[in-house]
């Protein structure tokens, strides 16, 4: 709940609406998840709270470590289980969040995309992600790159968003927080509009017909307007926009295809990070070779495009599961 919600939810049960304020700070602030830590609210209070509301997280049902420290939880969710991935790097903790339990969007890349679209995540099944996993107080950034598309759920995910953000809220700065989308148009547009996280979009193809090929969404929102809509907003100060690429030898791999991307984004402030594909079952691809990605990447930088090779994390545990592999990748 938002804080808003919170005092509403007070003021339900007969309580003053500052009652709100003090659980946001229990939940939020303190983060705890049972009514008797919350040891300035009366006893009285709690027990018409706890007689409406539900309190509490919902622990992992599994958890994975890689031998790099990455960690990967499952949480069981309506319709089915997510994952969440914690991937250490130097002093860094960065969450990878759920927000759909599997996808509509039906990327041929994508495991997730396969198991088709079985439900939205409520804002608390997002929260719930990052306060139930141990690493919870040592979180410092999170990119929305699990399951699901998170514009295609985006009540929720801005819910969140709000929860992570604000003063009452765990008070991340929004530079913390990365939303990744394939480019759903109007949910796109209400993000750049009234979030200020940063956005990283799943390109894979600069050409229409071949984009189409891997990502049915193309039919729906060309990449065209999805670029023409993010240059109207400026990416020049704090707020970033990044391209992931996956890399299939022999698909998008090309100078040509280099090339039409550099034309695609030429005069956005940006950042194209090349990303490993990670082979999954009756898919005809491979990921591309060490030497192509080298040379698309020189190729970008040479011509005014910043381009890095993402290195894999957590690889032996995402490849056991196979749920995450050639998904949007994860920061
Ligand atoms: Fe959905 Fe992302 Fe997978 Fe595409 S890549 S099917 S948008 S989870």
């Amino acid at each position: 709940m938002t804080l808003d919600e919170l005092k509403a939810a007070a003021e339900s049960c007969g309580l003053k609406s500052f009652v709100g304020r003090q659980l946001a700070e229990w939940l939020y602030v303190k983060k705890v998840s049972s009514w008797d830590r919350m040891t300035n609210i009366s006893k009285a209070s709690k027990d018409l709270l706890a007689e409406r509301f539900e309190l509490g997280t919902s622990a992992p049902i599994g958890v994975a470590e890689s031998s790099d420290g990455t960690r990967k939880y499952l949480f069981a969710v309506e319709g089915g289980a997510v994952e969440a991935v914690m991937i250490p790097d130097d002093d860094r903790r960065t969450l990878c969040v759920s927000s759909q339990a599997g996808c509509k969007m039906g990327c041929k890349f994508c495991m997730t995309g396969r198991q088709g679209w079985h439900g939205n995540l409520s804002a608390a099944d997002i929260i719930n992600q990052f306060i139930s996993i141990d690493e919870a107080q040592d979180l410092t950034n999170t990119v929305f790159m699990g399951m699901g598309e998170p514009l295609d759920n985006y009540e929720a995910v801005s819910r969140a968003i709000r929860i992570l953000t604000a003063d009452w809220g765990f008070a991340w700065s929004p530079k913390r927080i990365t939303v990744s989308s394939i480019g759903v148009i109007p949910t796109l547009r209400r993000f750049l509009d009234e979030e200020k996280c940063h956005l990283a979009i799943s390109l894979h193809n600069p050409f229409p017909e071949e984009r189409l090929q891997m990502m049915p969404v193309q039919k729906a929102y060309h990449l065209q307007d999805v670029i023409e809509l993010i240059r109207q907003y400026d990416f020049s100060g704090q707020r970033r926009v990044s391209f992931e690429y996956t890399m299939f030898a022999g698909f998008n791999d090309d100078k040509v295809h280099a090339d039409a991307l550099i034309r695609l984004l030429k005069g956005i402030e940006c950042r194209v990070n090349l990303i490993r594909f990670h082979k999954i079952p009756d898919f005809p691809y491979d990921t591309a070779s060490d030497s192509s990605m080298e040379a698309f990447r020189d190729r970008l930088n040479n011509n005014g495009i910043l381009c890095t090779i993402r290195s894999s994390r957590g690889e032996d545990i995402l490849a056991a599961c196979g749920m995450l592999a050639g998904k949007h990748s994860a920061a």
